[in-house]
Formats: C-alpha cells, structure tokens, sequence
C-alpha cells in the first residue's frame, strides 16, 4: 500500500498551490486527481482575472484571503515564468441603473483596502479604451487587475512542486475515506488504497462528496455555471483593458478580455443548475454574452469566434470560503467555498492552509535547498529569425512546425510531454504549448500530436486520449 504524510485531493489552482507549498518542508505529499491532467476543473475553464478585492463582500475571510494573495501573484510570475498581462479593468456605465450603483461599489471598495478604484468620467475613459460604445456615461477604472495564462499558472505550480518532491497520481479517483479512533487512517481511490496522516480536500466541485466520506459534511455545492466565447487572434477590434459589467453581488458579469496569448475571451454568464458534468454551452446562454458584450464593446466581430467553452464554478450554500481542520476525523481538513475568485486568492489560501494544519498538530521543518524558481517552455512563435535560428541550432525540433495556427514546433510539444507531470493527452499538450488552440483546432495538426505522444510515451496511437478516461482519438475499426 502507498504511504505518505499529506495527501492532497484535487490538482486545480488550490491543491497545486498548497502542493508547491508544502514542498517547501520535510513532509511526503502526494496529490491524486481524477482528472489525466493537473489544472483542475474550474482553474482550466475560469476568466483568468487576477483582480484586487474591490467587489468582496467586506470583512470575510474570502476577501482578506484574496487581498493578500493578490500581492503575490507578481512574484510568483516571475518565480515561475508564469505570462500575465497587467492590463487593469474597466466596467463601463451604460445606464442610470448602474450609475446609481457606482457609489455604493466605490464605498465597498473603499472599505476593502482598494483605494485606487475610481469612477472616470466618459471622455477619459473613452480615450482609454476607444472601443467602447460612445454612449457610455463614465467608467469604474481598476488599475491593478490582471489576465494571467490560467493553464500555465497551475501546470507551473506542479512542475516546481514534482522539482522539489511532491508525487502526482493523475486518473485517480477518490472513492472513499476511512477513519479508527476518530483519525484518518486510509484513502480508497481508483488505483488503489493510499496510508495518509492527513487528507485536504481540495476537490472543488465535487468537495462536498469527499466531505460526506468522513461526516463532515454540512454544506452543498452545485454548479454556477459560465459559457465564454474565444475570438482569434486576427479579429480587428481588440480591447486594450479587460472590459468588465458593473458588478452584482452575484458575479461581475459579462467580460471582454484580452489574454495573454493575444484572444479575446467573451464571457462568462452565471447559471446556477443541478448537474456537475454539464459543460454544454447553450443557444441563450451565448446569446446573453453577446448582447452583453457587444452592449459595451459594440464592434466585436462574433464571426471571429474559433470555439466556446464552459467553466463550472464551485457554489457553496452556504455560501463563503471554508477551511475545516477536522476534530470528528483527525488530520481532515476539508476546503470548500471556493467559487468565483480560487484563482487568485490560491496563493495565499494555501499559506492560510499550512498556518492552520500547523496549529492543529502537524510538525513541519523546513528544508534545505527548496528550489523557489523555473522556466517555461521557450515559444517559437513571435521570435525573430535570429532567435529562431538560434533556437533551431540548440534543438533541430525546433525547426519543425506541427501547429500552423499557432507556430508550435515539435521541440515544444516533445518538452510538454516530457516535463515533470508532463502531458499524457491532446488537451494536455494543448494547454501547455498551445498546439490546436488555433483557429483549425487541431484539425491539421492533431495526427501528429498524437503521433509525437505516442512515440514519447511508447504507446500505441490507438490509445492516445484527447482527455478523460474513455475519449480516444482513433477508433480501432473493430481491431
Ligand atoms: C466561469 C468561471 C470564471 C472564473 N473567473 C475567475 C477569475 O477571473 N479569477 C479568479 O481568481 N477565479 C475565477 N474563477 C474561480 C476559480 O476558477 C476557482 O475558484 C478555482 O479554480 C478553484 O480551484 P480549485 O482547485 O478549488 O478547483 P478545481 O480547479 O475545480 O480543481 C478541483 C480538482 O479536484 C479534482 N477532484 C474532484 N473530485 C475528485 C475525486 N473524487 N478524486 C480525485 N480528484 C477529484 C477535480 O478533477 C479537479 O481537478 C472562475 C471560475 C469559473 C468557473
């Protein structure tokens, strides 16, 4: 049977962080997913903001939690070669509706620390962002909110964590827990029982599943679910700023935002609904993205769209972030309430976590020699032809193009998969070098994907996945 000290449930941005965290003490950590990939369900499918606290109901744990760790994320950037573009927001004011509400925003904002949340008048913001509807009466300015390469932020994560000894189970499902004399003793998953001194739940959606394992339990999660669109590259009106509605209590509404890799991603909406696996996007949910989006952006180019997708973000009722460190269940700790903002508030949430197993008992020394920092897979795309000579001469990968739509050489698809927790599947190395996020997606350069991670890893291309257990590319015709 496997041992180890900590067992972390869930490879999303919160269980990586805490990982990567406590990589940094003399302790075991294992972390399993269900999932072939780490990057989490919601992580992989969120906006990508790093935003300050302006819109946090004030004074909860959620909003200090995400105050401090939205200083972090510079640092962690640049530990991790992390791409983010600090490009600052603005929510435009289209009625007198919304007018009515800026006070109110800016007061709350001024109570959560956030002091350089301020309303602009109409010319000023329209010489900002010059794409937005002349119609607009002024605009909430936040000048600290970021976009950051959401895929690559947690891939980062793990790969530094698996440098400095942290073991990754991926396609390992949790199916039970088992506790004697009121402490943890054993995991049940789908590659077999695992011997933990603790358990951290950190299995987003499905957290309150795992919680209902050791009875502790009070809670329910459901879907709150988002549709997004993503505008290619070569769409003419881009937006220099991510354009934001004026926030409700419930979410920040319909988004414009340019990313890190040059797209637009349009979205999302806020639809509460029953079933965990409903990823489909929806005629009204598209719709209502559109309107909303073209509302405040009015030139978009909808045309220009390359694919939809939807996120599921964790909802808690009760709602508001959870951490339960277990007395029923010994070296438990359950996290749970981590909906719309566990993208940025995950560094420091992570921290909080270690401070809090801390006071319940768990012995930590801190190691020698924890390695802080490391670099990504250099992109061939958007280099000079110097640069790409040179590369070239390092790596004759290099001078081998698999993905036309986004000038991705194999060099990078080969480093993907070979990298610690490195890529098993078609969307794993998509998300990590981004071959078929283009505007054919992978339609061209799929065979060869597969053939490259079939020959990396010595398998056979029929059992190549796109992701998931079952999604295999080739059918074998009955073979
Ligand atoms: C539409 C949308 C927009 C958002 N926008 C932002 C934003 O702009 N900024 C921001 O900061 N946050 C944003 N968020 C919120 C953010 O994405 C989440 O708060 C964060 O990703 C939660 O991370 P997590 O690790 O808790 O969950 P996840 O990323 O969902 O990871 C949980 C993991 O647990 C695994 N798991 C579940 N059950 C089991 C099991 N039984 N056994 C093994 N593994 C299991 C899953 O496979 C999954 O990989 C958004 C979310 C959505 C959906």
């Amino acid at each position: 049977m496997l041992r180890t000290d900590i067992l972390i449930i869930g490879a999303g941005a919160v269980g990586t962080a805490l990982a990567r965290e406590l990589s940094k003490f003399k302790v075991k950590v294992l972390v399993c997913d269900k999932n072939d990939d780490v990057g989490g369900d919601a992580s992989k499918s969120c906006s990508g903001l790093t935003s300050t606290s302006a819109t946090m109901p004030v004074g909860t744990l959620e909003c200090k939690i995400r105050t401090i760790s939205h200083t972090m994320v510079d640092v962690l950037c640049r530990d991790l070669d992390i791409p983010i573009i600090h490009c600052g927001s603005i929510a435009p004011v289209l009625t007198d509706d919304q007018m009515a509400q800026v006070p109110k925003l800016l007061d709350r904002a001024w109570q959560n620390g956030v002091w350089d949340y301020e309303f602009l008048p109409r010319e000023e913001i329209l010489e900002m962002e010059p794409t937005l509807n002349p119609e607009i009466k002024g605009g909430i300015y936040s000048p600290r909110d970021s976009q950051i390469n959401q895929f690559l932020m947690v891939v980062a994560e793990a790969e530094n964590a698996a440098e400095n000894g942290v073991e990754f189970m991926l396609d390992c499902e949790v199916t039970g827990i088992e506790t004697e004399d009121g402490r943890i003793r054993r995991v049940i998953t789908t590659k077999g029982e695992i011997e933990a001194g603790w358990v951290v739940n950190a299995a987003g959606l499905h957290c309150d599943e795992i919680a209902k394992m050791v009875g502790e339990c009070d809670f329910t999660v459901h879907p709150r679910k988002g549709e997004f669109y993503v505008l290619g590259h070569d769409t003419p009106v881009k937006v220099k700023h991510i354009i934001s509605s004026v926030p409700t209590p419930k979410t920040r509404g319909v988004l414009v935002i340019p990313t890190t890799d040059d797209n637009l991603i349009v979205g999302p909406t806020a639809d509460d609904v029953e079933d965990k696996t409903d990823r489909k996007t929806t005629r009204d949910g598209l719709e209502e993205v559109r309107t909303k989006a073209l509302e405040m952006v009015p030139g978009l180019c909808f045309g220009d769209t390359i694919t939809q997708f939807v996120g599921a973000r964790p909802a808690r009722v009760p709602e508001g972030y959870n951490i339960l460190v277990s007395e029923k269940a010994k070296g438990y700790v359950g996290i749970s309430g981590i909906r719309s903002t566990g993208l940025t508030a995950s560094m420091a949430l992570a921290k909080y976590i270690v401070h809090e197993m801390q006071g319940a008992g768990l012995a930590l020394e801190r190691k020698v020699g924890w390695i802080r920092t490391r670099r990504g897979i250099v992109k061939f795309a958007g280099k000079s032809d110097a640069e790409k000579d040179a590369l070239i001469a390092q790596n004759p990968l290099y001078g081998k193009i698999v993905c036309r739509c986004e000038q991705v050489t194999e060099a990078e698809i080969v480093q993907a998969i070979r990298r610690p927790v490195g890529a098993r599947t078609l969307d794993a190395v998509k998300r990590r070098v981004r071959a078929g996020m283009g505007r054919c997606q992978s339609g061209f350069c799929g065979p060869q994907v597969i053939a490259i991670i079939a020959r990396e890893l010595g398998v056979s291309e029929y059992d190549v996945r796109k992701r998931g257990v079952a999604a295999y590319m080739l059918d074998r015709g009955g073979k």
